[in-house]
């Protein structure tokens, strides 16, 4: 079979191990296994959510003509009527997605011509935004990061009649690093309206009162953006795969004629309109998550191990520890290697409940003093 050359040199998306791999492989019983490598909220979801969810299921039991049988609503109704309403915009702006990555692929595809068009985004960030860029063959303008963070200034100089996508992940991942709401709303300002800038908020959720900043509220003002969320990560949905944008009605008409019309299912749907009316949860897990930072970084310190501040539900952290990451298998942590982003000496470990906190830095601290 003869393949095109830019799917010849795709290499595919290297996830975080699940549990049930590294128990198997280690001979480790499950329930010993800690996994900090794909920043889900360790606090799982809303009650409210888990409520919606078992309710739905009970059909099964109940009913012949279980609800499971049927299609997911192709349109989202219930759940676009009630995210519109919480974000105050049009029910015309909002794109849901099977994850937020289903939502980044589709804006590749719908925007990018492969023959015309460039997409930029920054060397370390979200890895997605170059597979769906190369999945089309289109080109790339990968930008070097500044401290580890995106260097708008370069991105704005880099710029040219080509370039159709600049992706933004605020706060970016994997280094966890932060643009001011300021600092972003004047780079968006200052790009030509050809260009689309797709700002990723997977982590928004995570910001403390103080940094945070209403990017819904500049939609008004700029046709030429498009906010991504997820309910994968502060929502404790991961499983269930949902995610959302909001754009233009423009844009959010093209996006709808790609999107695949059930790309959504019907638990998703459901978990995500409970979750939306749980601000309580929220408020909670950004609380639990600060005092895990705190945890964390205070062993790190300890350890001497170099980190880079995060704004997020994860930390980036150097270590020059050989095989590192199978040591901390072999103890039943499962972390995020970084060398498939190019950082080759970092970690990346999300903030997990206290206790999983705490073991990741005994583990760590027995792999680093066993030299
Ligand atoms: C986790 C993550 C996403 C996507 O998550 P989904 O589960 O697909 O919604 C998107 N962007 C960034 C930066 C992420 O870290």
């Amino acid at each position: 079979m003869k393949y095109p050359n830019y799917i010849q040199t795709l290499s595919s998306y290297i996830a975080g191990k699940p549990i049930d791999e590294v128990a198997r492989q280690f001979n480790i019983k499950p329930e010993h296994i800690i996994k900090l490598a794909s920043n889900e909220n360790p606090r799982g979801m809303p009650e409210k959510a888990k409520q919606a969810i078992l309710h739905y299921l009970s059909n099964i039991h109940t009913n012949d003509n279980a609800e499971t049988a049927r299609y997911p609503d192709a349109n989202q109704f219930n759940l676009r009527q009630a995210l519109s309403k919480k974000l105050n915009v049009s029910a015309q702006c909002l794109t849901f997605g099977n994850g937020s990555n289903d939502i980044l692929e589709l804006i590749v595809r719908t925007l990018i011509d492969p023959n015309t068009d460039s997409v930029m985004y920054d060397e370390y960030s979200f890895m997605v935004y170059g597979l769906a860029t190369q999945s089309i063959g289109a080109p790339a303008q990968i930008i070097s990061s500044m401290n580890y963070a995106h260097d708008l200034y370069a991105m704005l100089q880099a710029i040219n009649d080509k370039t159709k996508i600049v992706f933004i992940a605020n706060p970016n991942n994997p280094t966890g690093t932060f643009i001011h709401g300021n600092d972003l709303h004047a780079f968006i300002q200052s790009i030509p309206k050809h260009v689309c800038v797709v700002l990723d908020e997977a982590y928004h959720e995570y910001l403390p009162d103080n940094l945070y900043y209403n990017s819904i509220d500049w939609l008004k003002k700029f046709d030429n953006l498009i906010i991504c969320r997820t309910f994968s990560k502060a929502y404790g949905l991961a499983a269930l795969r949902i995610g959302y944008c909001v754009a233009s009605t423009e844009i959010t008409d093209y996006l709808n004629r790609l999107r695949q019309p059930f790309n959504v299912n019907s638990l998703a749907l459901i978990a995500a309109q409970s979750a939306i009316t749980d601000d309580e949860f929220l408020h909670t897990t950004r609380m639990h998550n600060t005092l895990g930072y705190q945890q964390i970084t205070a062993g790190l310190q300890k350890l001497n191990v170099e980190y880079i501040p995060s704004y997020a539900n994860f930390i980036m952290m150097h270590s020059k520890e050989h095989d590192l990451n199978q040591k901390l298998l072999q103890q039943g942590i499962i972390i995020r290697p970084l060398h498939s982003y190019g950082l080759n000496d970092y970690i990346r470990v999300s903030i997990g409940l206290e206790h999983e906190n705490a073991a990741f830095l005994i583990a760590l601290s027995s792999v680093l003093r066993k030299k």
